[in-house]
């Protein structure tokens, strides 16, 4: 499980773009701890290459995603973790060294795309058919040692999803983000309720209005940017912004994507007496300050949404039943995470792909 974790050094100026040496890789590295009171800082960097184990596999990196949740982890989210961590929980690859995959079937140059989630496949929890909520599981660019925005990352053969030819790197990279949006909805039944909202900014909020809409027409996109709405107005999919929603209380969902206290207040306030919010939002700092006496009172149900599984968001990717070409903000290379990753925070920003290599 620690196999990447050793030695961490800057690579000298100029050789950016070159192959690493052997036993190592370049990586977008975070280093500070919380727990020792240290800011988190990201920079580019050299880290020992992660190696095949009985348990893990190894996958050449082809193709990153920077979505929001990168943005909160160099902030800060997951910094509980001890020692350096690569960032990095959406990317593509193909198998280097599969002798831990064997069993699986997954031959060597298999195309991939990787679940972020690492599950220890023993515990009540696996067992239960809760491995996503292992007890001792570690999430990819978050806590585990390995993450995306490497040129390798170990995964045990189970976190593996082979891509069909059709689906290109570009789309097939949004899987885990689609896989999000998608377990949101589901949590939150959208299908049988007339006033559902997905209430958002960011990349997760359009891909769940994009999902919802598909189980029920009438669901729309709340959002604050105008940049967020003209995407929904791009998408087809019926928007409005927060402030001219109003305090009507009287829908019967709201999905709040952005994860803060005051984004899950105002969902609060959107729904109904008896309503559901679904906090699918994973951000740093999310302190709870909602306010209870309100959630109280009208009985509102409150359900978290995670991460959710591959395989669905891989086929709806493939059959082009979602293209999320147009979330593409930015095409950068691995080296230049660092500087850009405070522009995720910017509206009309929600993804930018890494090119890490061919
Ligand atoms: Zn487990």
């Amino acid at each position: 499980m620690n196999d990447a974790r050793s030695t961490v050094d800057t690579p000298t100026s100029g050789n950016t773009g070159s192959r690493s040496l052997s036993g190592s890789m370049h990586a977008v590295i975070r280093r500070g701890s919380a727990a020792a009171g240290e800011s988190p800082r990201v920079e580019f960097g050299s880290i020992a290459r992660p190696t095949t184990s009985p348990s893990r596999v190894l996958v050449r990196v082809t193709t990153a995603l920077l979505t929001p949740l990168e943005r909160e982890v160099a902030r800060g989210l997951g910094t509980d973790a001890a020692g350096p961590r690569v960032l990095g929980t959406s990317l593509v690859g193909v198998v280097e060294d599969p002798s831990a995959a064997s069993s699986s079937g997954l031959a060597r140059g298999t195309r991939v795309a990787v679940h972020p989630v690492v599950s220890c496949g023993v515990c009540e929890r696996c067992h239960g058919g809760l491995a996503l909520h292992c007890a001792a599981r570690t999430i990819l660019g978050f806590d585990d040692a390995c993450g995306g925005l490497a040129e390798f990352v170990a995964v045990p053969s189970a976190n593996l999803v082979a891509l069909p030819k059709e689906l290109d790197d570009d789309r097939a990279v949004f899987a885990v983000s689609l896989a999000r949006a998608m377990q949101a909805v589901r949590r939150g039944g959208v299908e049988g309720k007339t006033f559902a909202s997905v209430l958002g900014d960011d990349l997760i909020a359009i891909l769940a209005a994009v999902v919802a809409v598909e189980e029920n027409p009438l669901a729309r996109l709340v959002a604050v940017h105008e940049s967020t709405l003209r995407i929904a107005e791009q998408f087809g999919i019926r928007h409005r912004a927060l402030q001219e929603t109003g305090r009507r209380g009287d829908q019967e969902l709201v999905i709040d994507t952005a994860g803060s206290a005051e984004t899950l207040l105002a969902a609060a306030r959107m729904v109904r007496p008896r309503g559901h919010v679904i906090a699918a939002g994973v951000s740093a700092r999310a302190t709870v300050a909602v306010e209870l006496s309100h959630i109280a009172l009208d009985e509102i149900e409150l359900r978290g949404a995670g991460f959710g599984p591959l395989a669905g968001a891989i086929d709806r990717l493939a059959r082009r039943v979602v293209d999320p070409s147009p979330l593409v903000s930015r095409r950068i290379a691995l080296q230049d995470v660092p500087r850009v990753i405070p522009n995720l925070a910017e509206p009309g920003t929600f993804a930018m792909l890494v090119q890490v290599s061919r």
